[in-house]
């Protein structure tokens, strides 16, 4: 277990919160205890929005350059501990380290990219009839909270911060019960870049004891979630009651459609990257495989050759697959595959796990056969390594296959064929589209978010500073 509690990041301090209790954070290769969080609540929330209420007062007011230049200090400072980060978040996520390596690269990424727009956040000047000169700025909004899931927290906590910060607002984060300690560590490095007290504040706790106070907060002026459609529409009703906007970020069912022009030794490690990464615990897995008739067989079997191979250990060992993140949700996979065995479905197991990780939450990759539309596996996010494959006859089909479920967060189309792709592509329904590819360098620069069920409004890139800003029109007399 790490050494001492974890407190919140209040202000500028470490504090144990109104109740000065805290609770297990658990490893989940092995389900032992690797930390002890504060246990925070209501009244911690109310003084962690004060404090970045009171922080906002000077803040608003700084100029874009100083803050640019203050978002890429933390971005260098997670370079140079990069390989302590990496350690923390693979143990308390259990993901593989490289895996981890990767998130810190791309949350040092965020602060880099927006250090490097703080200072170019302008308006515009708008021709109107008569002796008016009429233009508009960008204005911070004010308090944003945010409030994010276990499955990335250092990649989603640095985009869900960084952007709103160089727009000159400040921040409440609540992290998920699950996994807080790299969170916290990015709190600690956003003071030790010289960002003022109160501008970035950080507390841990369950969902319902701090998260729902933080959305239900009357002074936060925004809120960024991160997290389940159930609790999505729940965060962002009580956000509405305060007429607060909200981005929301819920998960999705993505789609691999695989026509049969693919270049399959090029598609399908990709295409099993985009299931198993992070033990297939990604909203934009790619947990749902649309082939074409022709070349299904023998995409299967491709598929099936590499899960195979794959290595299953502790994140910190660095094998290809970790353990999903807690007993609950291995449970929840499990339950799945039961019901679809159940059901007499085909299902693919490989390779059988080694019997020393019985005691982690570790599931093998997971293949199931011909599972058609309507089915609850291809309805439901199951968050784990398994993936679905139906097959297609024409190109209506697939695209009616892959609009078929209420989520639309991103597609991959594999074809050969360029007016297919871009075809295909533009009656996608989803957020994020990629053509021969599955991600592209982090993401980073590209808008971010999901059609229907999957949430609304956009982060990273320069859109997501769109939601952080308000507009302010201003016309000024100039006939006399
Ligand atoms: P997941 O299924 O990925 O755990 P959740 O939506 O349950 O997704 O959790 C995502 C985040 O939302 C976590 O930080 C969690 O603590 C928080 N959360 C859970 N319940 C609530 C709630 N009622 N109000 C606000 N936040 C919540």
């Amino acid at each position: 277990m790490l050494a001492g509690p974890r407190k919140h990041f209040i202000n500028g301090q470490w504090v144990d919160g109104h109740r000065a209790q805290f609770f297990p954070s658990l490893d989940p290769a092995t389900g032992e205890r690797l930390a002890e969080l504060a246990r925070g609540d209501s009244l911690d929330i109310a003084e962690a929005v004060a404090a970045a209420r009171g922080a906002f007062g000077q803040w608003q007011f700084s100029d874009g350059l100083a803050r640019g230049r203050l978002l890429g200090v933390v971005a260098q400072k997670i370079r140079a501990e990069a390989q302590e980060l990496a350690r923390l978040e693979s143990l308390d996520t259990g993901k593989p380290l490289s895996q981890a390596r990767t998130d810190v690269e791309v949350a040092s990424r965020y602060f880099e990219f927006y250090s490097g727009v703080a200072d170019k956040i302008g308006g515009e000047t708008i021709p109107v009839p008569g002796p008016f000169l009429d233009y508009t700025g960008r204005e911070p909004l004010g308090v944003c909270a945010i409030i994010i899931p276990w499955n990335y927290p250092l990649q989603i906590g640095a985009r869900a911060i960084a952007a709103p910060l160089a727009a000159g607002n400040t921040v409440v984060l609540k992290p998920a019960e699950e996994a807080s300690l790299s969170v916290l560590e990015l709190a600690r490095i956003t003071a030790d870049a010289g960002f003022p007290p109160g501008v970035v504040n950080v507390v841990t706790g369950y969902g319902d004891e701090a998260g729902a106070p933080l959305a239900s907060h009357r002074q936060i002026n925004h809120l960024t979630f991160t997290g389940s459609v159930e609790i999505g529409k729940k965060v962002a009703a009580q956000a509405a009651a305060n007429v607060v906007p909200v981005t929301l970020e819920l998960g999705g069912k993505s789609p691999n459609i695989v026509f049969a022009s693919a270049d399959l030794p090029r598609a399908v490690p990709i295409i099993v990257r985009s299931i198993l990464q992070n033990a297939g615990q990604t909203c934009s897995a790619g947990s749902r495989l649309l082939v074409e008739d022709a070349i299904c067989d023998e995409v299967m079997a491709r598929v099936l050759e590499q899960f195979q191979s794959v290595s299953i250990g502790p994140g910190i060992d660095d094998r290809q697959l970790g353990p999903l993140i807690s007993a609950q949700q291995k449970a929840r996979v499990l339950r799945y595959l039961t019901e679809a065995a159940d059901q007499g479905l085909r299902i693919s197991q490989a390779p059988s796990l080694p019997q020393e990780l019985a005691r982690g939450n570790f599931v093998a990759p997971t293949m199931l056969h011909d599972v058609p539309l309507s089915h609850a596996l291809v309805q439901e996010e199951i968050f784990g390594p398994v993936v679905t494959v139906t097959r297609f006859g024409a190109e209506e089909e697939a695209i009616r296959l892959a609009n078929g479920t209420e989520y639309g967060l991103v597609a991959a189309v594999w074809t050969e064929h360029v007016a297919q792709a871009h075809r295909v592509a533009r009656r996608i329904h989803a957020g994020q589209v990629f053509v021969n590819t599955y991600g592209a360098g982090g993401g980073v620069e590209m808008p971010f978010g999901g059609y229907g069920q999957s949430g609304y409004g956009r982060e990273k890139g320069l859109e997501a500073l769109r939601h952080y800003t308000q507009v302010k029109n201003i016309s000024v007399y100039v006939g006399d």
